[in-house]
């Protein structure tokens, strides 16, 4: 996998061992306190705290997880999007029908 480098350690659900992570829309951005992750062995959402030690999600870490799924949502569409195609009826669509 062609993760960043973060501190090895153990998820604080599952105890196996994490030492990398990868961005959805960009690959080459490194994690950052507060960032949201997922544990790759048992897809527990987490979250990058001080040091970059991953910890396990409070109310306010919920909280701040909506804000952040709403982003991502939004730049997901802009990624798989093309703006909607006007077009023009072409004579036959404006004669009455019958
Ligand atoms: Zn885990």
């Amino acid at each position: 996998m062609n993760g960043l480098n973060v501190p090895s350690q153990p998820c604080p659900n599952c105890g196996e061992l994490n030492d990398s992570a990868t961005c959805l829309t960009d690959e080459r951005e490194e994690p950052a306190v507060g960032d949201f992750t997922v544990c790759v062995h048992c897809k527990n959402l987490l979250r990058f705290g001080y040091g970059l030690v991953v910890e396990r999600l409070g109310p306010q870490d919920l909280a701040d997880l909506a804000v952040a799924l709403e982003q991502l949502g939004k730049q997901l569409a802009q990624l798989t999007c093309e703006p909607p195609h006007q077009t023009q009826p072409s004579p036959e669509d404006q004669s009455e029908p019958g």
